[in-house]
């Protein structure tokens, strides 16, 4: 197949075992990347999703990526250096996605110490040390997109921590754009709201809370995987070369 959009790219999607990841991993497989599925445990679900790849006319392979502990990114492109050659005769990668992470509700008052830490070492240390190590294998007009939430921007002090991670990947995203920008590479954020995922599992159990949820997008429903896949796959494309450091509401108009 010829001519389509990322066609001699690699890209590399962590937590693309399932939801969001799994949703841009599929997407970025179709117009033509070797894809690289990070799972954290999931393998079986990894494994179908490089399926599902392979099955469109893709190419991917899945990439056991465990998040969070001191080690966890220089582990993952060891791995990552193992695999790809029998992918992909370069090596390299041209598109990093950060999008694993955690989401524990706890406000102020019953946040722990241990969660805090927690919920930033995926969040915000992986991604930060998933760059910093793969800088080496990232070519020059390369992408790096970060997963972030509409939770940097709209305040859910239930979910303080968990946003105030969104908003340190904002920032992350905004520095390494200026810093990347005279290789070519342009960095972004993509902020989603409420999607229906097993992280959202309550959106099927509550039929009050589904309802609520559906009306905080000016569109009346909740996001799927894809309408994130899709903006995605757009900074991902050549046609997003001149977008750089900035953070991408796909919220579906959520709170305006
Ligand atoms: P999800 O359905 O819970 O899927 C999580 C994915 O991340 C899985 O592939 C999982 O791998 C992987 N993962 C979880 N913990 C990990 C760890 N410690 N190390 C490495 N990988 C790990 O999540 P989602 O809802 O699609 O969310 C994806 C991203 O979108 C997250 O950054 C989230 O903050 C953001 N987001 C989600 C929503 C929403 O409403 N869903 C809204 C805004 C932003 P395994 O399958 O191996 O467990």
């Amino acid at each position: 197949m010829t001519g389509r959009a990322l066609e001699g790219r690699t890209a590399l999607v962590t937590g693309g075992s399932r939801g969001i990841g799994r949703a841009i991993a599929e997407r970025l497989g179709r117009d033509g990347a070797v894809v690289a599925v990070g799972y954290a445990r999931e393998k079986e679900a990894a494994a179908e999703v490089v399926e599902a790849i392979r099955a469109a006319g893709g190419r991917a392979f899945a990439l056991p990526a465990a998040l969070g502990w001191h080690g966890d990114a220089a582990a993952l492109w060891e791995a990552f250096d193992e695999r790809i050659g029998e992918h992909t005769p370069t090596g390299g990668v041209d598109i990093i996605v950060n999008n694993a992470g955690i989401g524990r509700s706890a406000d102020l008052a019953s946040l722990t110490e241990e969660g805090f830490d927690e919920v930033f070492a995926v969040n915000v240390r992986a991604p930060f040390f998933i760059v910093k190590h793969g800088l080496a294998r990232l070519r020059d007009g390369g992408r790096i997109i970060n997963i972030s939430s509409g939770l940097a921007r709209i305040a859910m002090p239930e979910v303080m921590a968990y946003g105030s991670t969104k908003g340190a990947l904002d920032t992350f995203t905004l520095n390494l754009a200026k810093e990347l920008g005279p290789r070519g590479i342009t960095v972004n954020s993509v902020a989603p709201g409420i999607v229906d995922t097993d992280n959202t599992s309550w959106l099927h159990g509550d039929q009050e809370a589904a309802a609520w949820a559906a009306s905080v997008s000016a569109f009346g429903r909740v996001g799927q995987p894809e309408d994130i896949a899709g903006v995605v796959a757009f900074l991902a494309s050549d046609d997003a070369r001149w977008v750089s450091g900035r953070v991408v509401d796909a919220t579906g108009g959520s709170a305006l």
